[in-house]
């Protein structure tokens, strides 16, 4: 089960915390990490730091951007140092661990993110969450070290799968969300139809992409309610472009008809 979970550490700086995240992984048996443009990798402190787990270091799946290491992920967690107000639902890390147990035994594929050590998610990598995940720590001195963060999510993984087998019935989705992929083209059918219908202002088009890809994250589409709404968006661009046709070639002066 825990096959179907990876671990995905963006833009780590320290190859040291990759190490220990590695080690940390390794003892939970959470094997499958991914890392998105490590600042050094491979790296001597990172082996060094893994100590007896660069088995994980070697098969890990190393990617440019985070597109290509969540692509074909039904669930996309993001574990933040500091709850965040942004329209997301917002789990401990026990209820993070229960939800992605129960999606990884119903055969689904489940990422966790890991911030940079500085500055944590950027808002672009939480736009592509469905949840965050919190480790509930204290108010004032909240940010763990990564490889901590690391551990203690890998723990939760490990207990939740262990308790897997008394989760109720009623808990899984009654659904197969899509994958990132199929979403992501979901995304970028709607910022063509809204172009085309011009209801995109340039101005406030990143705004309101985010909170149309946080709305439709919410609701966790399938792939065939995808293809609905994408029907719909290619309908909407038709009907636009026809009637921009059909005004640039109406001759001047011409009566129009009461469809206009
Ligand atoms: N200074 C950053 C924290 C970076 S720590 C900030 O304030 O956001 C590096 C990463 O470890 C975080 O991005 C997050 O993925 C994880 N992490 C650290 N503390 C955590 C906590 N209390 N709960 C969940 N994740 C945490």
């Amino acid at each position: 089960m825990l096959d179907h979970i990876r671990f995905v550490l963006c833009n780590t700086t320290h190859p040291g915390n990759i190490g220990a995240a590695a080690r940390a992984m390794k003892t939970m048996a959470v094997s499958r990490l991914t890392l998105v443009s490590p600042r050094h990798f491979p790296d001597a402190e990172a082996t060094a730091r893994a100590s007896g787990a660069d088995d994980l270091l070697q098969n890990a799946t190393v990617t440019d951007d985070l597109e290509a290491a969540v692509a074909d992920c039904h669930l996309v967690l993001g574990s933040s140092a500091r709850l965040r107000k942004v329209a997301l639902a917002q789990y401990n890390a026990r209820e993070a661990a229960e939800v992605s147990v129960a999606r990884a035994a119903a055969g689904q594929q489940v990422a966790v993110l890991f911030g940079t050590e500085r500055s944590g998610l950027s808002n672009d990598e939480i736009n592509r969450c469905h949840a965050l995940v919190h480790i509930p720590s204290n108010p004032d001195y909240s940010s763990l070290n990564l490889g901590s963060a690391v551990q203690v999510l890998a723990y939760e993984f490990q207990m939740a799968m262990l308790n897997q087998a008394g989760l109720e019935p009623n808990r899984m989705p009654d659904h197969v969300p899509a994958t990132q992929n199929q979403f992501q083209g979901l995304m970028g059918h709607f910022e063509q139809a809204m172009t085309v219908l011009k209801i995109l202002n340039p101005k406030q088009s990143a705004t309101l992409m985010a909170r149309i890809q946080r709305l439709m994250s919410r609701a966790e589409p399938s792939d065939v309610e995808i293809n609905i709404l994408r029907g719909l968006l290619s309908a909407a661009e038709k009907a636009a472009q026809k009637s921009t046709q059909k005004s640039d070639t109406t001759p001047a002066g011409e009566v129009v008809g009461p469809d206009r």
